[in-house]
């Protein structure tokens, strides 16, 4: 079961990457703003993020970087579409080449551990793994419940284990197995804790940590959109003298997205929507509603009307999930319609509309929501109905936001009856 690995390690940091020169990635220097060239990182993962199409820092990387490159522990608050991503999996990957491991290492034994809440995430986080190892020789592998349990399995005891990315319940499923161990993890990511409170996972959270090196033995780098008291009172249990950092989510949300919201009646809800749907500026959208009917509801409706929709809510099996994404991404799918916690994990980049069709309870989610639109620096609007039965979210959500939301009578165009 505890299978030895006597390979050699290949000496990753000068993999594949001979024949690229870092001066094939140039990059002006620019006041006020930090070059990833700045942080002397190895020639494949510069590569890699040359490929990405990264010039500059987002400042999430650029803050947190100098401390994470170091060893430092650090405590972000970012949220997704900020780069925080990148920001950990960079400082991450710099760490597992420029330290390789000369000794026989074992199967199942994860270098990086970083838990997320959602599958999505986890996916998500993987595939960005992905690249930016693509070329070094570094084993990503994630753990997701609801998918192939023994592919996973097989893997683990196949290949060695340099980052694992997985969510609590099916990590701690392979913990209890033992076909992964975390007594050798050298830097461990809590990704989003302010949702794996929301979510109830800190008890599996806490299982997990427990089973990785105490906190003066690795890296601990802890990010969550909010600082709660809770969250605060977490990151101070399991990371060590950490540096913090404070992303603020006007910086993803406000910047680039063009915020609107329509006043609607509760009737002419959905005839608007189609017609947004179906208008000419929309290339690709997310559609946003409250509760899992809800959803289910208007993708059926859509679909009906022929609008080339998908649906993410938590009441859709993984596999569908994941070919549903991937459709989205492919641009054979134009909208997709999803719930808060199932949307959470959509990091897409060229989605140019969000629709709000209903207002979320958590004005933290209407940041979430609309930071799926206006990512990677491009422009994006969002459309938020405030009608009859949930207007009086509206003041929460522009506290948050700390600025004031126009509301606008919705356009007639917009009204006209469905042919
Ligand atoms: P995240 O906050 O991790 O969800 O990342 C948001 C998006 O920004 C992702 O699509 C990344 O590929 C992209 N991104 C991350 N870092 C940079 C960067 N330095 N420059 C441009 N895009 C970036």
């Amino acid at each position: 079961m505890f299978k030895k690995n006597g390979q050699s390690v290949p000496d990753s940091s000068t993999a594949d990457a001979t024949e690229w020169q870092l001066s094939e990635f140039q990059v002006a220097e620019q006041d006020g703003k930090k070059r990833f060239h700045d942080f002397d990182l190895p020639l494949p993962l510069m590569r890699a993020i040359a490929d990405l199409g990264f010039e500059y820092c987002s400042p999430i990387q650029a803050r947190s970087l100098p401390y994470t490159l170091a060893g430092y522990d650090v405590v972000g608050k970012a949220q997704t579409g900020t780069g925080k991503t990148a920001a950990f999996l960079i400082s991450i990957i710099n760490e597992l080449l420029t330290r390789p491991i000369e000794d026989e290492r074992y199967a199942g034994e994860a270098r990086a551990l970083i838990i997320a809440p959602t599958r999505e995430l986890v996916m998500q986080i993987a595939d960005d793994a992905r690249q930016l190892t693509k070329y070094c020789d570094l084993q990503v592998h994630s753990l997701v419940g609801g998918m192939d349990h023994q592919k996973q399995r097989d893997r683990l005891h196949n290949a060695l284990v340099d980052i694992l990315v997985a969510t609590p319940g099916r990590l701690l499923d392979f913990l209890d197995s033992r076909d992964v161990f975390l007594d050798e993890v050298e830097c461990l990511v809590i990704d989003e804790a302010d949702r794996m409170l929301d979510m109830g996972f800190i008890p599996q959270v806490r299982r997990i940590v427990r089973a990785t090196p105490k906190k003066d033995c690795r890296q601990t780098l802890l990010f969550s959109a909010t600082f709660s008291d809770d969250v605060l009172r977490l990151s101070e249990q399991w990371t060590f003298e950490p540096i913090k950092i404070e992303i603020e989510p006007e910086s993803v949300a406000t910047d680039t997205v063009e915020q609107r919201v329509f006043l609607t009646t509760t009737e002419e809800k959905f005839t608007v929507l189609f017609n947004i749907l179906t208008g000419e500026t929309v290339e690709s959208a997310i559609v946003f509603a409250n509760r899992r009917d809800t959803t289910r509801d208007l993708f059926e409706k859509l679909r009906k009307k022929g609008v080339r929709c998908g649906i993410l809510s938590g009441d859709v099996p993984q596999q569908k999930r994941v070919k549903t994404l991937e459709r989205f991404k492919q641009g054979d799918l134009k909208v997709l319609v999803a719930t808060d916690v199932a949307g959470r994990g959509i990091h897409i980049d060229g989605i140019s509309h969000v629709v709000n069709y209903t207002l979320p309870e958590d004005p933290e989610d209407y940041v979430h929501r609309i930071g799926r639109t206006g990512r990677a620096g491009a422009s994006g609007q969002s459309i938020s109905f405030a009608c009859e039965d949930d207007g009086f979210l509206l003041p929460e959500i522009e506290a948050m936001l700390g600025r004031k939301l126009e509301c606008e009578q919705t356009p007639e165009a917009l009204l006209e009856e469905i042919s």
